[in-house]
């Protein structure tokens, strides 16, 4: 599935060109000339990150980022802010509001393009597509192929993309309604317990190959994996 990049700008010129740079390098684009456009479309289906312009009629790009960060489903969301102004001052309240990155008009699309590759790559490494190895665990995400020492273990899709995810965000703790968001979909209608089932599924599996001391249980929060080596001793 392409990446899904929503473009929040009120200039058709911009937005036409953004849209070719974008599509040129391999993302889906979604477009809304105003930050309400853009939150009805966010509220029907989380796109994978936000190119917000500063300026935008009625509610501001600044106020639209503000409401975002604060709603528990969207405050991961990816934003990189776009502005004509060159004023500092923007910038700083640009980035304190919680964007991730902050381009100044006018921008080549290489410019953007690199910029946008390296957000995803920070705030969703999951779609990287590299080998990622923590404490022997090696997890192959172009072939599916999770193993220990060349002791290949069998997952089942749902524990394969749980595994990946949890892999990709060590050490940070995940909600099990953030795990559903962000593993299964989302607006997934799925129960909370949906996610105990796999994790149990998934530290069975990983069990045989003495390895699931890594996933852990935060009480009362969630789950997260672990990178320490104790949590890996056999
Ligand atoms: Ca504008």
């Amino acid at each position: 599935m392409a990446t899904q990049i929503l473009i929040v700008e009120d200039e058709p010129a911009i937005q036409a060109l953004i849209t070719y740079a974008l599509e040129q390098a391999g993302y889906a684009v979604l477009q809304a000339q105003n930050a309400e456009k853009a939150l009805e479309m966010i509220n029907e289906k989380l796109p994978d990150l936000v190119l917000l312009d500063w300026m935008l009629p009625k509610m501001s790009g600044v106020e639209f980022a503000r409401l975002i960060r604060r709603k528990e489903r969207t405050k991961l969301l990816p934003i990189i802010m776009l502005t004509a102004r060159v004023d500092e001052s923007d910038k700083v309240s640009g980035l304190e509001i919680g964007a991730d990155d902050y381009i100044t008009k006018p921008f080549s699309p290489r410019e953007l393009v690199a910029r946008i590759k390296a957000v995803l790559r920070r705030r969703l490494p999951e779609r990287s597509d590299e080998l990622i190895e923590i404490n022997e665990l090696r997890l192959d995400p172009t072939t599916h192929r999770v193993s220990v020492c060349d002791h290949e273990v069998t997952l089942g899709p749902t524990e394969f993309r749980l595994l990946y995810f949890l892999m990709t965000h060590a050490e940070r703790v995940y909600t099990r309604g953030q795990l559903l968001d962000r593993v299964w979909g989302d607006h997934v209608f799925v129960e909370d317990r949906t996610v105990d089932v796999h994790i149990r599924r998934l530290r069975k599996v990983l069990e045989v190959v003495k390895k699931e001391k890594l996933l852990q249980t935060v009480r009362g929060s969630g789950y997260r994996f672990t990178i320490s080596v104790e949590a890996s001793v056999r």
